[in-house]
C-alpha cells in the first residue's frame, strides 16, 4: 500500500478547522498539509490560527491553502497531484463526497470522511445509505489498493470504533446497541446547530430509521423518547433519529436492536417544529418574487456559522454506546464513551466540542493510515478495522474514552 506524504484537507469550516489544527499538531508524521475549500478567505484565516497557536509541530512542513470547488473531480485531482498528497481528509459538506472519491481513485491517494454522501435534495433516502453510492466503489478501491474509510468523526466514527472493540473484548454475543449523543453545553445563541445547518437539520426532520430483528423499521421524527443518566452530564432526554452509524454497523455487526438517539433541548425542540411547521426546513426552492429560493439554504445563512459558536461556548458533551448482551453466556451490559468539555477544546484548538470530537477521531485514523495498522487498501467502514490501535491513540491525539459498567 502507498505510504502517506502530505495531506488534503478538504473544507473550511468548524470539522475542517479543528483537523487542520489537528494535523498541524501531527505534521512530524502526517508531512505538508494543503487545506482548501469553496472560500479562500477561511482557509486563510484557519492557517493563521494554527500558527497564532504554535500548533505547527514539524517547523519545516509547509501549511498552505487553496481555493477549490470539491464537486469538481478535475479539480481536486489536479490538486492533490499539485501537492503531492497522499492522504485526502474530506471535512467538507457530504455533497462533495462522490467527486473527491472519484479524484482520490485517479490519482491512487487515500480518503477519509465523517459522513454519508448526500445528493442535494435527497429525503428520507432508502437504507442502507452507504449501499446507495459508497459501497458500489469497493471493487474499485480494492484493485487500486487505496484505502478509503468512511465515517471517521465521532458518530459515526469513533462509536463504530467503540462497538467494535465491546464486540472484541467485552461481549461476544450482543443483544442491543443504543447510540446516543448529548451535547449539555451552552453556546449563549437562542438557536444554532452545531455543524452545517443544512445537513443538521434534515437528518434530524427525516423519519427516525433504526434495526431491529433484521430488518429496518421507520418512525416519524422525535416520536420516541428515553432518558439516560449519562457519566459528566448526568440524566439526559434523548430521541430517537436516523444516523450514518446504523447503516455499516448492522450489516458488520451482529445484533436484535441498533439505535441512534441524540439529546435536544426543549428550546430546541419547539424552534424545529415552528421553523417545520413554517416550511422553513423545506429543501424545496419557492418563488420570491421571480427568484428561486430554497428555505433550508436561506435558514442557513441566517443563522451562526457553526465555527463561530466556539468562542465561549461553554459545558460538556458524551457520547457513547450502550450495549446489552452476553459474554461467554455470561448476562452484561456497558457504556462506553468519550466526554469533553467545550473550553478545553477551544484553549486547545480554537474549536467547540462537536468540531474537536469529529476532528480527533479522523486525524487519529489519518495516524493509523500514515503508521501502516489502518492501511488496508480497500474501502472500509470503521468498524470493520481493527479498533485496537485506535483506542489506544485516540487519547493521544486528544480524546479520552472510558468503560462504565452496569
Ligand atoms: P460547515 O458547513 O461548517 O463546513 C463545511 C465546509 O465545506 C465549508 O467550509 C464549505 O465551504 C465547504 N464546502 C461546501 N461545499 C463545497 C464545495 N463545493 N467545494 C469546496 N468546499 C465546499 O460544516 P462542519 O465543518 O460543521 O461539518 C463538516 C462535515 O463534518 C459535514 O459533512 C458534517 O456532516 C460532518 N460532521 C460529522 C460528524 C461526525 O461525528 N461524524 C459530526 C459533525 C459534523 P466554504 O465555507 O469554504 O464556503
Amino acid at each position: 500500500m502507498a505510504p502517506v506524504r502530505n495531506v488534503l484537507i478538504i473544507g473550511a469550516g468548524g470539522v475542517g478547522s479543528a483537523v487542520t489544527h489537528k494535523c498541524a499538531q501531527h505534521s512530524d508524521e502526517l508531512g505538508d498539509i494543503c487545506l482548501a475549500s469553496r472560500t479562500l478567505s477561511k482557509c486563510e484565516h484557519i492557517v493563521q490560527t494554527v500558527v497564532e497557536k504554535t500548533n505547527l509541530k514539524n517547523p519545516d512542513a509547509k501549511l498552505t491553502v487553496s481555493q477549490l470547488d470539491a464537486k469538481n473531480t478535475d479539480a481536486v485531482a489536479e490538486l492533490i497531484t499539485r501537492n503531492d498528497s497522499s492522504l485526502v481528509l474530506n471535512a467538507g459538506s457530504p455533497h462533495c463526497n462522490l467527486a473527491i472519491i472519484e479524484a482520490c481513485l485517479r490519482t491512487g491517494a487515500h480518503y477519509l470522511d465523517t459522513a454519508v454522501y448526500e445528493k442535494e435534495g435527497d429525503f428520507n433516502v432508502a437504507p442502507p445509505w452507504y449501499a446507495n453510492n459508497e459501497w458500489k466503489h469497493r471493487g474499485r478501491f480494492s484493485a487500486a489498493g487505496v484505502t478509503g474509510i468512511l465515517g471517521i468523526g465521532f458518530d459515526p466514527g469513533a462509536v463504530n470504533a467503540f462497538c467494535a472493540y465491546v464486540h472484541k473484548h467485552l461481549i461476544d454475543e450482543i443483544d442491543s446497541i443504543d447510540i446516543m449523543d448529548v451535547n449539555a453545553g451552552d453556546h449563549g445563541k437562542y438557536f444554532a446547530t452545531n455543524f452545517d445547518p443544512e445537513v443538521n437539520l434534515r437528518e434530524i426532520m427525516e423519519d427516525v430509521l433504526y434495526w431491529e430483528n433484521g430488518q429496518w423499521l421507520s418512525i416519524p421524527c422525535h416520536s420516541r423518547s428515553r432518558s439516560y443518566d449519562f457519566p459528566v452530564v448526568g440524566e439526559q432526554k434523548v430521541y430517537s433519529m436516523g444516523h450514518d452509524e446504523l447503516h455499516s454497523l448492522s450489516a458488520n455487526i451482529p445484533a436484535r436492536r441498533m439505535e441512534f438517539w441524540m439529546g435536544f433541548s426543549d428550546r430546541y425542540i419547539s424552534v424545529f417544529n415552528v421553523l417545520n411547521r413554517l416550511g422553513l426546513l423545506s429543501g424545496e426552492a419557492v418563488d420570491v418574487e421571480g427568484v428561486p429560493v430554497v428555505p433550508l439554504k436561506l435558514l442557513k445563512a441566517v443563522l451562526p456559522d457553526p465555527a463561530s459558536l466556539a468562542a465561549g461556548y461553554t459545558g460538556e458533551v458524551c457520547i457513547g454506546c450502550l450495549i446489552k448482551g452476553r459474554d461467554q453466556g455470561r448476562e452484561r451490559e456497558v457504556f462506553i464513551y468519550s466526554s469533553c468539555d467545550h473550553g478545553d477544546c477551544y484553549r486547545d484548538i480554537g474549536a467547540q466540542a462537536i468540531s474537536y470530537t469529529t476532528a480527533v477521531p479522523l486525524v487519529a485514523a489519518a495516524l493509523l493510515v500514515a503508521r501502516g495498522d489502518w492501511n488496508v487498501g480497500k474501502l472500509v467502514n470503521v468498524e470493520e478495522l481493527d479498533p485496537d490501535p485506535f483506542m489506544a491513540l485516540m487519547p493521544e491525539v486528544g480524546l479520552d474514552w472510558a468503560v462504565r459498567e452496569a
